[in-house]
């Protein structure tokens, strides 16, 4: 992998992730062309919220898990891809803008270390790091980690044993916080968003959000695409 994550938007020929016709991006949606952005299965409104999740915690999701927004997630996960993020990133900003007006901080779903190592980058902390550059807020991800590796999502079966799988699966870094909570003009009011790229139950997403909740920190969820109500 060469190059900076935030560089290649411009590094990039103008060449539509999606079709891969060369094409003049539209503003604000880098690596997308006009016609492929309006088949794009996006939510609008009161869609973006994923209300049946449990825990108390606020998510959205900027899309529906369909191509071919499915397909270009799945590049972007599992074939060495990492320059996909920028346009991804684009779907995330504008659901922030909208729906977390008081974002404060982002940060990442880690992966555990040797996933990391395996694939070499976390498709989430390319689009956490692109978030908050975007944004101009704090890519805080280093305080959030894996502790200890889990199965795989979807090698687990029953919703029981995913969630027995996630227990404790994560921590978090609480010099950090604190020293940013210290330092954070909205103090314990400021609100983290906490990024993933798709949500299928949202137990990892919840698994994630609980220690940094259960330190008192204010989170919201947001997803590319989930298929998720
Ligand atoms: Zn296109």
């Amino acid at each position: 992998m060469t190059g900076r994550p935030d560089g290649w938007s411009l590094l990039l020929p103008p060449v539509c992730c999606f079709c891969q016709r060369v094409c003049r991006p539209v503003a604000g949606y880098p690596g997308i062309c006009r016609s492929c952005l309006a088949r794009l299965p996006l939510r609008f409104g009161a869609q973006r919220q994923l209300a049946g999740l449990a825990e108390g915690f606020s998510v959205y999701a900027a899309a529906y898990y369909q191509s071919p927004l499915r397909d270009l997630l799945l590049r972007l996960k599992f074939s060495n891809a990492p320059q996909l993020s920028v346009a991804l990133t684009s779907l995330l900003t504008d659901l922030v803008r909208q729906q977390v007006p008081d974002a404060a901080a982002v940060l990442a779903v880690p992966l555990h270390r040797r996933r990391l190592l395996e694939r070499g980058y976390n498709q989430s902390g390319l689009l956490a790091k692109q978030l908050a550059a975007a944004l101009s807020l704090p890519d805080l991800s280093a305080g959030l980690v894996r502790c200890r590796e889990t199965c795989r999502q979807s090698e687990t079966t029953s919703r029981a044993e995913r969630l027995a799988n996630l227990d404790q699966a994560f921590g978090i870094d609480r010099n950090l916080w604190q020293a940013w909570l210290s330092a954070c003009p909205a103090g314990g009011r400021a609100r983290l968003v906490l990024v993933d790229d798709v949500l299928t139950t949202g137990a990892t997403l919840a698994a994630a959000a609980r220690p940094l909740r259960q330190a008192g920190l204010a989170v919201t969820g947001v997803v590319v695409a989930s298929n998720a109500s």
